[in-house]
């Protein structure tokens, strides 16, 4: 396999949908100048408010099945049916070779594949949603999908859960201010070894 370049630290952010996650990891990023984020490629649309570059690197089906081929992934996921997303090692390369570190924001085999492969620069943190009833109550306020994909959110999510105690850090995502707090004080330290 190539390896890439290994540089920096890598903080890895998993959660099942609802729980909070991309919160959490935009006040990381706001919070500590020296991480950034990792663009995903994905072969979905864009939805309103996302940028090419920014948000997903978002590419055809056939492109990102392209980049698979010629082993361009650190790793890949088809997250839902039909849905792949993936690291590009190219975006590794790319924040390692500014002095940063990576955060990711990935499903949670993706985020237990990358800690497999980084294991002693990287953390994972599972972020979790006090219980599957307030999730249920977040993705339906979220009033962005529809009740077909809330449904199938919602069975992901049970079973995203049992993968939580294979991550470093479970972040209990109740009062978000307190989340804050604590992944605040985690990832000083982290990056600060
Ligand atoms: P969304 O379509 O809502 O932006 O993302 C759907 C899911 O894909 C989220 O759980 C997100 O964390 C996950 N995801 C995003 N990028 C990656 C990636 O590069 N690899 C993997 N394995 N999952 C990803």
């Amino acid at each position: 396999m190539n390896e890439t370049k290994k540089e920096g630290k890598l903080l890895i952010f998993s959660a099942p949908s609802g729980a909070g996650k991309t919160t959490i990891v935009h006040y990381v990023l706001k919070e500590f100048p020296k991480l950034e984020f990792s663009v995903s490629a994905c072969n979905r649309s864009p939805r309103k408010h996302e940028t090419d570059g920014k948000d997903y690197y978002f590419l055809s089906t056939e492109a990102f099945k392209e980049n698979i081929e010629r082993d361009a992934f650190i790793e890949w996921e088809e997250v839902y049916p039909g849905s792949f997303y993936g690291t590009l090692r190219s975006e590794l390369d790319r924040i390692f070779s500014k002095d940063h570190h990576v955060v990711f924001d990935i499903d949670v085999k993706g985020g237990l594949s990358v800690k497999a492969q980084y294991p002693s620069q990287s953390l994972s943190i599972f972020v979790m949603p006090p219980s599957v009833e307030e999730l249920e109550h977040r993705l339906r306020n979220r009033s962005t999908d529809s009740e077909e994909t809330i449904r199938k959110r919602l069975e992901k999510a049970r079973y995203e859960l049992s993968y939580a105690p294979q991550f470093d850090y479970v972040l209990i995502n109740d009062k978000l201010e307190v989340a804050q707090e604590e992944v605040k004080k985690l990832v000083a330290s982290f990056i600060q070894i």
